[in-house]
């Protein structure tokens, strides 16, 4: 757990996080108006989502089975009936005056989510519940020096709101939060998960306690961050804010905060609305959202596996550590790939060669998995060839550097520049006769007691062999050779 050190003690983060995930749907949550990113301004409004009057809305049912889909991902709680309420306030990019959400009735409740941590370690965090709402339009201030322009293509579309209990105790934790939400949205195909493109909007909660404590502090709410990176920046510096309020004597004011990520601070927007400042009662153009039991059971049938569930079947198919196969499933696209390099072949060093190796270079190119210069087929028979020795692993990294540059098989490298590893015991004998031989002195101080020459005999025989010995089979007939 990570403290933040004040002048009069240690306090302690408590931290609840709300997401917005726009649903992935080609209709709205109301309408059926388009929902296609980047479209014309105000292109893609029908009536309903421009609020004209004697409109009336209609539930969009996909959307529904979107959101009971992320329930059951979350393994939470789906309320068979649940109610739209109207969340009432004025803003120029929100036509009706209002938004239609769910407040005491949401489609799903109580659910969970495993951190995957750093250390391996991996924590519970509960999900109080998710609700499905309306977007806002955009409010767009850079086309004009003094007109603000409203673009309503986004009024209308469907949001999820996953509203996490205050279980988070640092910003690392709030980062595996959101990624583990994100990666399960991805899996379920619910929400593409794009921060930049703002299909997932994070609100942070924060408040903090002394170390020790059980009650918990005041709160402040840093809205609308859009990358997991500036969630962790804002965390940070709200938490050393709201330390040094405190210490001073001073108060936490509920409040609702902006992360300036420009000067990379947090500040004051406005005091916090309550609920009843939105006058929420329910929708009457609305009846109670009824589920069939029948369309539950049906999406629950078709649920893909999930990462947690990838994750314990990595570690018992190939033998996996926890940490490297939460880092292999984060990403839907990583796990397939390791699964057509590991199949047949040995699963660790398939791991390992995904994750330190490959991972590594695509970093290093700034490409993703799927713009990945080797193919899995490929990465399988560098691994395979290290398997059954025809290389050693040393040699391998060159075979690898060699297929990121000319996109050929590990095999035709290794044949075209005889890269074959020599585990014919009479050639490394013969090697290792020669380096002795030259080196008569080295052998006598050796057998003398310097045994740390052992490594300096190692080198001199892989560089007679140009590194092509079996390392295994020469450090045996090396001691063996030593030990006449
Ligand atoms: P609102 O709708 O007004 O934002 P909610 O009750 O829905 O309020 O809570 C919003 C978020 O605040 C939740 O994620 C919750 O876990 C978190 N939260 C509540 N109390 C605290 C607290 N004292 N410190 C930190 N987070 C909190
Ligand atoms: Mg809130």
């Amino acid at each position: 757990m990570a403290y933040v050190q004040g002048t009069t003690g240690e306090w302690e983060m408590v931290i609840g996080l709300e997401v917005h995930a726009q649903v992935i749907s080609k209709a709205k949550l109301f309408s059926g108006a388009s929902t296609t990113f980047g479209a014309e301004p105000n292109s893609q409004v029908s009536y309903v989502d421009a609020a004209f009057p004697g409109m009336l809305p209609v539930i969009n049912e996909y959307c529904v089975e979107q959101a009971v889909r992320t329930g059951l991902g979350l393994k939470a709680q789906i309320n068979m009936t649940s109610v739209f309420d109207r969340k009432n306030y004025f803003y120029a990019d929100l036509p009706a005056g209002y938004q239609i959400s769910q407040y005491t009735q949401p489609i799903v409740g109580k659910g969970e989510i495993l951190l995957d941590l750093a250390d391996g370690e991996t924590r519970q965090v509960g999900i109080t519940r998710l609700h499905l709402e309306q977007d806002a339009g955009k409010s767009m201030h850079d086309q004009s020096p003094t007109e603000t322009y409203v673009d309503l293509n986004r009024a209308g579309v469907a949001l999820m709101e996953i509203v996490s209990e205050p279980d988070m105790r640092s910003a690392e934790e709030a980062g595996a939060y959101l990624k583990k939400l994100r990666a399960i949205l991805r899996y379920l195909g619910t929400c593409d998960g794009n921060m930049e493109e703002g299909s997932m909007r994070c609100d942070v909660n924060l408040s903090m306690r002394r170390k020790g404590d059980e009650k918990f502090g005041t709160r402040c709410e840093i809205k609308n961050v859009n990358s997991i990176r500036f969630v962790q920046q804002a965390i940070e510096y709200e938490a050393r804010r709201q330390v040094d309020v405190l210490e001073s004597g001073g108060a936490i004011n509920q409040e609702t905060r902006l992360w300036d990520t420009g000067k990379g601070e947090t500040r004051s927007m406005r005091s916090k609305e309550d609920a009843h400042d939105y006058r929420y009662f329910p929708d009457p153009d609305l009846l109670p959202l009824v589920l069939d039991p029948k369309m539950v059971e049906r999406v629950k049938a078709t649920l893909p596996e999930l990462p947690d569930e990838k994750k314990a079947r990595f570690i018992g198919d190939y033998g996996l550590k926890p940490y490297d196969a939460s880092v292999l499933v984060a990403e839907k696209a990583s796990a397939d790939f390791f699964e057509k390099v590991a199949k047949g072949r040995d699963g660790k060093l398939a791991a390992n060669w995904v994750t330190v190796e490959l991972f590594g270079a695509l970093n290093k190119l700034g490409k993703s998995i799927d713009e990945s210069p080797i193919s899995a087929e490929a990465l399988g028979g560098l691994v395979g060839l290290i398997s059954n020795q025809t290389i050693s692993g040393r040699i391998a990294k060159d075979v690898f550097e060699e297929m990121l540059k000319t996109g050929k098989s590990a095999e035709s490298i290794v044949n075209e520049k005889g890269l074959k590893q020599v585990t014919d015991t009479g050639a490394i004998e013969e090697a290792i006769d020669g380096v002795l031989a030259k080196n008569a002195d080295k052998v006598a101080e050796y057998k003398s007691g310097k045994e740390k020459l052992f490594g300096f005999f190692v080198g001199q025989v892989m560089k007679a062999t140009g590194g092509k010995a079996n390392p295994a089979m020469l450090n045996e007939l090396l001691k063996k050779k030593l030990s006449d």
